[in-house]
């Protein structure tokens, strides 16, 4: 028996019950299981989970209340919740090689904000990366939270070389002496280096924190260096390169444990999202895999070919390059600003995010780079043999963008189709 491919299955056919009861809702599914089918996503963030970690993410888990932690709830029956976030924990702990984690943090900028809330008074100096840099919202920038409660200040990527600068990172934390040193962030193509943070962070008294809510996934499955014997906390979303459920958690050291567990519950949040407990727990045992560690390596591979692709078509990349999963495009000497190019890709079936690239003379808002990433073709199959093409349909796409040429954006949009016709995601309908 064959299938019905999936651009052409109706909501019934997938959601009979959510049809049944809102068939609009439904259809908005549908529509986005097709985009999801036919793009090439590229948004570095992003990912496919696997069917398990949707089913466990759809389960009766959500009915339960369980304020506190395993064996220390202040809800009666908890006889399988229990098992579920201490499974996910034991897990979490194994992957990584930590002592202690904690899996309910409800999304990435909570769990920073659990981790200030642990060892960190509001009006305290705290320091990470500039977000146009690349760094984080949460890592003390002025617009966020943490940064209008605690004073942040910023340290810089070096113009010339688009890598860390680690004489003005020490210089800045010995004159400012900051509670807590941010490492990682949203748009770093290069290796974290947390022997030199962790260095850093001694000299001056701080707790490092590695956010490594982008790269979890290569950590985990050993396609980058790993943070834990250098950080004093590990802080990652687990949705990313992890391929789990969007979520987080929050992992670090025996003498660490208590103050981040009073911090995330009752410091911060109230019940834990149970149901996304357990898909953390799939993920993180899909992560433990040999097959995940031959994703992790062939997301950088991946990464690595579309950047060498990239060059070869005369962009420019910040920092030359890549070593993770992510590669950042710089548009000025192609005269397309970046907002411009990503929406003219994403009319070409190319889903990409517009993006500061360090310096930027441009806006925030009408930046001049775009951010591109392996993940999601990756997990979908597609190798180091497509990243020809895919650069290829970058170059019409942004060249098009400069020509206001839709007829080409749509060419291309119907290439790329084809493609990923070949390659069906995971968690979606399969032809
Ligand atoms: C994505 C990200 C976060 C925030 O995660 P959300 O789940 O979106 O809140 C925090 N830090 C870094 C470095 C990230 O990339």
């Amino acid at each position: 028996m064959t299938q019905t491919p999936a651009h052409q299955q109706t909501s019934a056919h997938q959601h009979p019950a959510l049809t049944a009861t809102d068939p609009e809702l439904a259809a908005l599914v549908t529509a986005e299981e097709r985009l999801q089918a036919d793009t090439l996503r590229l948004i570095p963030s992003e990912n496919y989970v696997s069917t398990a970690v949707l089913e466990a993410s759809g389960t009766v888990l959500q009915n339960k209340y369980s304020e506190g932690y395993p064996g220390r709830r202040y809800y009666e029956g908890q006889q399988n919740i229990d098992q579920v976030e201490r499974l996910a924990v034991a897990r979490a702990k194994a992957l990584f090689g930590t002592d202690h984690a904690n899996v309910q943090p409800y999304s990435g900028s909570p769990a920073n904000l659990a981790v200030y809330l642990a060892f960190a008074e509001p009006g305290d100096t705290v320091m990470g990366m500039a977000l146009p840099m690349g760094g984080h919202l949460t890592h003390g920038w002025g617009v966020s939270a943490t940064g209008k409660w605690f004073r942040g200040v910023q340290y810089a990527v070096r113009q010339d070389t688009g890598l860390v600068d680690f004489d003005a990172v020490r210089e800045l934390a010995l004159k400012e002496r900051p509670k807590l040193i941010f490492c990682g962030g949203t748009a770093l193509p290069r290796t974290i280096d947390f022997a030199a943070f962790a260095e850093i962070a001694r000299e001056s008294g701080a707790v490092l924190v590695a956010d490594i809510a982008h790269i979890a996934g290569l950590v985990a499955g050993g396609a980058h260096p790993s943070p834990v014997p250098y950080a004093d906390v590990i802080s990652t979303t687990t949705h990313k390169t992890l391929r789990g459920p969007r979520g987080a958690m929050l992992l670090a050291r025996e003498e660490h444990a208590k103050a981040i567990d009073k911090a995330v519950f009752p410091g911060l949040q109230g019940g834990p999202h149970n149901q996304t407990t357990a898909a953390i727990a799939v993920a993180l045992h899909e992560a433990a895999q040999p097959s995940f560690r031959s994703y992790a390596h062939a997301v950088v591979a991946n990464a690595k070919a579309l950047a060498e692709a990239l060059l070869a078509r005369g962009f420019d990349l910040v920092s030359g390059g890549t070593d993770n999963h992510l590669v950042l495009m710089d548009l000025t000497s192609k005269d397309v600003p970046g907002k411009v190019a990503a929406k003219a890709l994403d009319r070409a079936g190319i889903v990409v995010n517009y993006n500061t690239v360090p310096y930027d003379p441009r806006k925030p808002f009408d930046p001049s780079g775009v951010r591109i990433g392996t993940p999601s073709l990756t997990s979908r199959g597609l190798g180091t043999e497509h990243m020809a093409a895919v650069a290829d349909w970058i170059d019409r796409g942004v060249r098009a963008a400069g020509t206001g040429d839709e007829d080409a954006l749509l060419k291309i949009r119907g290439e790329v189709a084809e493609l990923m016709t070949a390659f069906p995601a995971p968690g979606l309908p399969t032809a």
